[in-house]
């Protein structure tokens, strides 16, 4: 389908993107990589009255660590964090979750910071985000990652504020991030992450409910020397998951239940 007409303009500087943004007013839309935003607007499902495009913003796609954080421009995409042997280094699961993204037309084109402020319910990284206390920074502020995943495609972001950045502590031990899909490049029906970091567990749940889930009955089994069998059995406590054409709430919880066993169990 063809998308309703809409203006376009292409900001040089987060500066320029949002003044755009407050002249073309509440229903534009900053365009990233176009890779959750162009198929809405293609059913039609959004239609954005102007796109404020910030692919030419220079400096916006870069991976830097500092001291013990790992800084991601937003503009930086998902091959980008795949391949980086700094993020592979200080970072590895979320090598491991971008590598684990759509297919490689959606990791050449999907930025982290897109991922961030679409909220999808099954986007893989809000649940890394989430586990590892991340900060979404914005030209405005900085957000806790436990305060922006509000509801589904729900976050704080104000109309004219933009993703500038995703800072995560550095966390290099033992992790494993498993999605459950019918076919390779499928989104999650459902995901499970473990990541062992300050002699702790931090257990988090992708597509169980409108937000991603951290799994704290999980982890306080885990710190009290549950086995990760018995513990992963709390992985469904609280779930209220909606059903869809791929899996019934039932389902949904059976999955986070199994894939947090082996997504501990696989830990490396
Ligand atoms: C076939 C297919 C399979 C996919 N599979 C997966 C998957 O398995 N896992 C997964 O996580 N994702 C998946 N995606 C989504 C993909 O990761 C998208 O790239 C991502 O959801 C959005 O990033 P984007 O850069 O393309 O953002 P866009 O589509 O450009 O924008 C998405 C939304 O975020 C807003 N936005 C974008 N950047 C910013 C910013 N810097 N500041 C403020 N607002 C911003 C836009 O206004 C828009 O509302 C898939 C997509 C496709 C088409």
């Amino acid at each position: 389908m063809i998308p309703a007409a809409f203006e376009y303009a292409r900001a040089a500087s987060i500066d320029e993107a949002a003044k755009l943004l407050d002249k073309y007013g509440e229903d534009a839309k900053v365009l990233a990589g176009g890779h959750s935003l162009i198929p809405l607007m293609r059913l039609r499902l959004a239609q954005p009255s102007a796109l404020v495009d910030i692919n030419g913003i220079k400096g916006l796609d870069y991976i830097k660590v500092e001291g013990s954080k790992v800084h991601v421009g937003a503009l930086t995409r998902h091959v980008e964090i795949q391949n980086s042997d700094a993020i592979k280094d200080k970072l590895p699961i979320l090598a491991e979750v971008a590598g684990e993204v759509g297919d490689n037309q959606v990791r050449n084109m999907g930025t982290i910071g897109g991922v961030v402020a679409h909220a999808d319910a099954a986007g893989d990284y809000p649940t890394i985000a989430l586990i590892l206390d991340a900060d979404i920074v914005t030209n405005k502020r900085s957000i806790p990652a436990k305060d922006f995943f509000k509801d589904l495609f729900t976050t704080p972001l104000a109309a004219n504020e933009i993703v500038t950045e995703v800072v995560f502590p550095v966390a290099d031990g033992p992790h494993k991030y498993i999605k459950f899909r019918r076919r390779l490049f499928d989104w999650a029906i459902v995901g499970a992450a473990a990541q062992k970091m300050n002699g702790g567990w931090r257990i988090g749940l992708t597509n169980v409910g409108p937000t991603p889930v951290r799994a704290k009955a999980v982890e306080e089994a885990l710190h009290k020397g549950a086995k990760p069998e018995e513990a992963s059995q709390h992985a469904s406590d609280g779930l209220n998951p909606s059903g869809d054409l791929r899996a019934s709430p039932e389902y949904k919880k059976h999955l986070a239940r199994v894939l947090t066993r082996r997504a501990i169990e696989q830990s490396a």
